[in-house]
């Protein structure tokens, strides 16, 4: 029986490309024909570019540009380093197009329908009921019934983001770099993408936008006030522009169990704090791990891969957990700015610490 993978974001792209190539003759399924444009930041990390290059998906054919420096904006003046290797700026629609596109020429069969409910070996859909061989769960964002992950913040945190186009000033302000703002409940990250387009995108506590009385607009005119560096970059964007928005984001979300035949993937087996831009090669690697354990050991091989999955992934989500803690209040964020200053190795450190390692277990078949 057919393999099933339900989400065709970059996890289930990864894993149908895998279980395509290694015979397995998939059924990838989303529910959107033509792939969305998600609410992300839109950096991929160096460890993302190697998986897109081990799946064969060329993401400076699909316009990506070089992103080579970080730029820290946190409690006091500028830090800017070097990221350890070069990583890019895409729109998640070219990626997410550039992944469906390379999963269907693998072989993988795409199949539009909407998952409504998913249990151990049964998913029902809009359009009927399926018993697959085995499920890939791969829905991302977003919690299927059956399935959902818990809560864990009191005070949860959103996701927002605004593209903005044709805006040669802000492009050339923001350069090579992907900029890191943070503040006091919350962080923006700033990266240029393809077609001269330059993501904002944000992950702010609840009460944050609470305290601006539930407008978006408006808690950017609180940010760029308190912020005067990203009130610059905020000054670029006009008062009625829309900006996205996706609540409750499970951040820290680890899956250590799982049933045989269910593999969890992308963020439905980890949500790593996203100013770590890891998420995306998060999913690229659980897909390729999760296609590669049921090759070798078939449906049976889900708790151990899922097992061995989240301890793969508890250190750079720990550190990324860290990382943002210390940025975001003051006392923490001054003293751990200073020794950044006078150690700047730490920071390259920093950065690598929250990248998900790639064992041969991830890749062997
Ligand atoms: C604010 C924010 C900023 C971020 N910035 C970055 C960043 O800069 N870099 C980075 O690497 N990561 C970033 N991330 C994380 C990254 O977006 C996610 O980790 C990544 O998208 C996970 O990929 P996925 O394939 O698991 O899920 P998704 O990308 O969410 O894809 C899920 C797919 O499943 C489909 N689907 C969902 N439900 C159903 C259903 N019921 N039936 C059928 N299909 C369904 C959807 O249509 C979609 O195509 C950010 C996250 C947030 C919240």
């Amino acid at each position: 029986m057919r393999p099933l993978v339900l989400g065709a974001g970059p996890a289930g792209c990864a894993a149908a490309i895998v279980l395509a190539r290694g015979g397995a003759a998939p059924v990838l399924m989303d529910r959107s024909r033509t792939p969305g444009d998600a609410l992300c930041g839109g950096f991929l990390s160096w460890r993302t570019v190697r998986n897109l290059q081990a799946l064969g998906v060329d993401a400076e054919g699909a316009g990506a540009v070089r992103v080579t420096r970080l730029r820290y904006f946190g409690h006091g003046e500028p830090i800017e380093a070097a990221l350890p290797e070069p990583g890019l700026g895409l729109s998640r629609h070219a990626l997410d197009s550039a992944l469906r596109r390379a999963a269907i020429a693998a072989g993988a069969q795409e199949r539009i329908d909407h998952a409504l409910d998913v249990a151990p070996g049964r998913v029902r859909t809009r359009a009927g009921e399926h018993t697959p061989g085995a499920i890939f769960l791969a829905s991302g964002k977003h919690d299927v019934r059956g399935q959902p992950r818990p809560r864990l913040a009191d005070d949860p945190v959103l996701g927002c983001r605004v593209r903005l186009c044709g805006d040669p000033e802000l492009q050339r302000v923001i350069g090579d770099a992907v900029e890191l703002h943070c503040f006091a409940g919350g962080y923006a990250g700033i990266v240029r993408q393809e077609n001269g387009t330059v993501n904002i995108c944000m992950a702010v506590h609840k009460s944050r936008l609470a305290g601006a009385g539930g407008d978006l607009h408006r808690l950017f005119a609180q940010l760029a006030v308190q912020n005067p560096q990203l009130g610059r970059r905020l000054d670029h964007v006009p008062a009625h522009e829309a900006i996205q928005s996706i609540g409750a984001v499970p951040y820290g979300f680890i899956a250590r169990e799982t049933s045989c035949g269910l593999f969890r993937l992308g963020d439905q087996a980890a949500v790593i704090p996203s100013l770590a831009g890891e998420g995306v090669s998060i999913a690229l690697t659980s897909g390729i791990a999760a296609a590669s354990a049921y090759l070798r050991g078939g449906p049976e091989a889900a708790p151990a891969f899922q097992r061995r999955f989240a301890r793969l992934v508890r250190r750079p989500v720990g550190a990324a957990a860290l990382l943002w803690r210390v940025s975001e209040l003051r006392e923490h964020g001054v003293v751990a700015e200073r020794v950044a200053r006078l150690f700047p190795w730490l920071l390259p450190m920093a950065m690598n610490a929250s990248r998900v390692s790639q064992p041969s277990w991830v890749t062997q078949p």
